[in-house]
């Protein structure tokens, strides 16, 4: 008998994040696919679930495992996918393990949970209803250069991963081809102890990364490129109504600019205009 295989997200830092379903998953599975066994391991033991066999899927071994994962799900295994954190496939291992399934015509199941990426987007304050995830920029080259001005021409809001040490010179690139107003977003350390998400414009950000340092794992999110379609009318009317409502200036150019998409300096001076 066939059975699906199953990916599993785990929880990004707080353990307390592991779903019902989840810890179902982990405790029927008989082939647990993942990146590190001695990760998996400590999560298994904190579950008190009893460890089964474990297979190692990483960047390295993706290919020829997904393979036998995809033989062994046919011989009745049950196969389980996790990854060191969040969700499989997400910036790490699982897509060719998907497309294995797929192409021998295994199902696939999933269960939802923790990942960085809809975590960081929903704190940032930036506008959530259209969005892309570009992952980590590649590190330097042409092709950097490329996904930079994809970033600063895209009207979403755009999450990255980065690495902490990386964190100042992508702050700096991405300053450099989306103007410092652009509105961006560092969360850090999501679900743990030292969770904190920094706001402001790319400006402030390059001026704080310096200060600050900040360190353990990061998601950045940059705010949309600015709408060129939407009119002052438009920008003006929805700032009269925030300043009636009892904005400041800078609040209401603020909320107007990050709503309509617009650039945050041109409704502060909008808005000052108003106030006069
Ligand atoms: N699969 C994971 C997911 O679903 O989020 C992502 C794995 S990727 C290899 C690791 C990156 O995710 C980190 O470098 C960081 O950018 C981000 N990340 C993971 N956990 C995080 C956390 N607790 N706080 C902030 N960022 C985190």
């Amino acid at each position: 008998m066939t059975h699906p295989i199953v990916l599993v997200a785990t929880p990004i830092g707080n353990l307390g994040d592991v779903s019902h379903r989840a810890v179902d998953a982990l405790t029927t599975a008989t082939v647990l696919a993942c990146e590190d066994t001695r990760r998996t391991g400590s999560l298994l033991r904190h579950l008190g679930i009893d460890r089964p066999r474990l297979v190692v899927l990483n960047d390295h071994t993706e290919r020829t495992v997904a393979e036998r994962l995809v033989a062994e799900a046919i011989a009745d295994e049950r196969v389980v996918l996790v990854s060191d954190a969040g969700m499989p496939a997400i910036s790490d291992p699982g897509y060719v393990l998907v497309r294995a399934a797929i192409d021998a015509a295994v199902p696939i199941e999933v269960v939802p949970g923790p990942s960085a990426l809809l975590a960081a987007l929903v704190l940032s304050g930036l506008a959530t209803d259209r969005f892309a995830f570009d992952g980590f920029l590649p590190r330097k080259g042409s092709e950097r250069s490329a996904r930079l001005e994809e970033v600063a021409s895209q009207q979403r809001t755009t999450i990255l991963y980065e690495a902490p040490h990386r964190l100042e010179r992508t702050l700096v690139d991405l300053e450099k081809v989306c103007g410092g107003d652009r509105p961006v977003a560092v969360a850090r350390e999501l679900t743990k102890l030292y969770e904190e998400v920094w706001r402001g414009t790319l400006d402030d950000a390059v001026d704080w990364v310096a200060e600050a340092t900040p360190r353990g794992e990061i998601v950045i999110v940059v705010g949309g490129a600015p709408d060129q379609t939407v009119d002052d009318d438009r920008i003006v009317s929805e700032l009269r109504a925030a300043l009636d409502a009892g904005d400041t200036v800078r609040d209401a150019a603020d909320s107007v600019a990050a709503r309509l998409g617009v650039r945050r300096r041109h409704a502060y001076d909008l808005a000052l205009g108003l106030r006069g």
